[in-house]
């Protein structure tokens, strides 16, 4: 069967066709491209068509698919053992990695995704604090759990509402929600409700809404006023986290949150979370404290050794600056050919191996508000016309794109010669 004829089947007996919502093109328009196989730097559809992967699973996969040594350690673990639901020395292994190499991690709990990792940082925040609000960024993402699937309401600053169906007006009445990149709403907030304010979520390095590098000096602010009301600092960086640098926006910004969340590359490609902290705040967890959280399957074997062999090859080999170039270079250079054939200018935002295409804009922006109306659509266009010769990209223009080392120099050529092609056309 080829993918439309998949799509269909799917869509018969799956929501949407898909088992998360961005997989199904529906903000690009068409039927997602279904893949049967990948390696290294590029996917195989069920067509046989090669695309070269610029999503590569939203984040995780910083050494391209199935890298030979990662492969390895996962052909081992299988041959050893699946999951023992009990203790193993594999997950100890990648926690003293872990706090030994990041210095204000002491203690870490693996569980098996972003959302769940965030959701229990947050339950530590609260039990610490005894307080119940929350404030959140309009323009981040946490995942799904239901007290942060919220956006800014329509009156009050802070006053949130919720972005899905289901979610209980009581689930999110402790939601406060700002915009990014605005002090004076923040300083207000905290005049209002700081001594309420169990925690402050943020991704550090906004990604899931485009790329909105945000002003130090704006982050510097909130670690500030949440010192000054004992308000936790929670860092998000499922994505930033072992992506930016090893020690994630932690380490860049020199800012130290009291909880941090990883996802994403910490799995090396399997479902891995994990939440961090001093050895005081993770020690109210079960069963050294009174906060509750479990997992069959956390801390799985195959997990764990991925995981390991991934940050352990990040540290060793220190492929940051080189992928930082690599992806400034590829992008100016994608941008240009664009901007050849289309009316409109383009142009890249980047921070490390993270890119995102967008209309050229007169400054740089910092919050959801200021990106393009029109990007949505035009987005849309770009994305086709790449993906009909073989370019793979995130399908929204809300998403960011992902370089690998596997995306070597001839790799990173033939795409600007396929870019070309497809724009021609
Ligand atoms: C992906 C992501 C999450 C959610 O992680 P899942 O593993 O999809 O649950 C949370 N926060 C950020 C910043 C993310 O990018």
């Amino acid at each position: 069967m080829n993918s439309n004829e998949l799509f269909e089947k799917s869509k018969k007996i799956v929501p949407g066709g898909v088992h998360s919502p961005v997989r199904s093109f529906s903000s690009v328009g068409g039927t997602p491209v279904f893949f049967k196989s990948a390696s290294g730097a590029k996917l195989i559809s069920v067509e046989d068509k090669t695309y070269i992967d610029y999503c590569l699973s939203f984040g995780p996969l910083i050494f391209g698919h199935r890298h030979p040594e990662i492969q390895e350690v996962v052909e081992e673990t299988i041959n050893t053992a699946w999951s023992f639901g009990a203790c193993e020395p594999y997950s100890l292994s990648l926690a003293e990695f872990i706090t030994s190499n990041i210095p204000w991690v002491n203690k870490i709990r693996f569980v098996n995704s972003g959302t769940e990792a965030v959701m229990s940082a947050l339950r530590v925040a609260r039990a610490k604090t005894g307080r119940s609000k929350i404030l959140k960024f309009d323009g981040c993402y946490h995942g799904h759990l239901d007290s942060l699937l919220v956006k800014a309401g329509s009156g009050l600053a802070g006053e949130s509402s919720s972005d899905s169906l289901g979610i209980g007006t009581e689930m999110i009445q402790n939601t406060l929600v700002l915009p990014l990149d605005d002090e004076e709403s923040l300083e207000n907030l905290f005049q209002t409700f700081g001594e309420q304010i169990a925690c402050v979520i943020i991704e550090p390095l906004p990604a899931n809404f485009g790329l909105l590098v945000q002003r130090k000096s704006y982050l510097e602010k909130i670690y500030k006023l949440c010192r000054k009301y004992q308000t936790l600092l929670i860092f998000d960086e499922v994505i930033s986290g072992f992506r930016v640098g090893f020690g994630g926006m932690a380490e860049f910004l020199n800012i130290q949150p009291d909880l941090v969340c990883y996802g994403k590359i910490i799995g090396g490609g399997f479902p891995v979370g994990a939440y961090a902290g001093s050895a005081e705040l993770m020690d109210l967890v079960a069963p050294s404290g009174p906060v509750y959280q479990a997992g069959t399957l956390s801390a799985n074997p195959i997990g764990m050794r991925a995981g390991l062999k991934t940050l352990q090859k990040l540290k060793i080999e220190n492929p940051y600056p080189a992928l930082e170039r690599k992806t400034k270079d590829f992008t100016a250079k994608l941008t240009e050919l664009i901007n050849e054939y289309d009316s409109v200018e383009w142009e890249a935002v980047c921070f490390g191996s993270l890119f995102w295409l967008k209309e050229k804009t007169s400054k740089e922006i910092h919050s959801i508000t200021e990106i393009p109306k029109n990007h949505k659509s035009q987005f849309a266009k770009i994305f086709h016309k790449l993906l009909n010769n073989g370019i793979y990209l995130a399908p929204s223009g809300y998403e960011v794109g992902f370089l690998s080392t596997a995306h070597t120099d001839n790799i990173l050529a033939d795409t600007l010669d396929l870019a070309k092609k497809s724009l021609r056309e």
